[in-house]
């Protein structure tokens, strides 16, 4: 589902178009300030968070931090498109809005059909020039790399990154036994000289979130004194 973030000051803009997105079917976090919107951003992407967001409806007008300041600070490290909200016939809003890196613009009062239109257009304009990240699955578990997310039997589970990484490792190897030594190379590097319980640690997490009995795995098996195994073949 694609993950709006709808920042806008006045109740009678902002309320009717978050229901109507949501309506068409777009997750929408909204934020009715610019520090706000900031931390909706960064909390939404950071783990346990909803997941990372799509695209951006910035008013250009806000409190606290204005919304050329937002774009400028999301331009740091993102590239999630920006359409600016900005006020009618303000033609210097629309430019600065570009220059700050946004993406398209779109002039107050604006028709509903006309912002979900743009919107349709930047997100496909966007996707084209990003590389496909794949999905994996394997039984009951479905990772979406680009979006950070792993579901279970179609529920999303939070997963910090080490357990993230460790469990992407397994999905882009079904079936293979890694060894102990493979796995800690992968994930912490040919140095790594903490202690290897660290590794069962994480294991012991996956499992209690995607098997359906934590105490005898069938999805993630060990292999003794080897290593483990992601099981998908019946
Ligand atoms: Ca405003």
């Amino acid at each position: 589902m694609t993950r709006i973030l709808l920042v806008e000051d006045e109740e009678n803009y902002r309320e009717p178009l978050a229901l109507n997105l949501r309506r068409d079917g777009f997750k929408v976090v909204e934020a009715r300030d610019g520090a706000a919107a900031m931390e909706r951003f960064e909390g939404a992407g950071a783990p346990g968070g909803t997941g990372p967001i799509d695209l951006v409806l910035l008013d250009l007008m806000l409190p606290r931090m204005s919304g050329a300041e937002v774009c400028r600070r999301i331009r740091r490290t993102s590239r999630v498109p920006v359409i600016m909200l900005t006020a009618r016939d303000a033609e210097m809003d629309k430019i600065a809005g570009l220059e700050l890196g946004a993406d398209d613009y779109i002039t107050k009062p604006y028709s509903y059909r006309e912002l979900v239109a743009r919107v349709h257009a930047v997100l496909r304009r966007t996707a084209d020039g990003r590389p496909e990240e794949p999905v994996l699955t394997a039984g009951r578990v479905t990772m979406d790399v680009g979006r950070h997310e792993v579901s279970v039997d179609g529920q999303v589970v939070p997963m910090p990154k080490r357990e993230f990484e460790l469990l992407e490792l397994f999905l882009r190897h079904p079936d293979h036994v890694l060894t102990r030594g493979q796995i800690i190379e992968r994930l912490w590097g040919a140095n790594y000289v903490g202690d290897t319980k660290t590794l069962d640690v994480h294991v012991k997490r996956i499992r209690a979130k995607i098997e359906a009995d934590p105490s005898s795995p069938k999805l993630l098996t060990t292999v003794r004194g080897v290593g483990y195994r992601l099981v998908t073949a019946d």
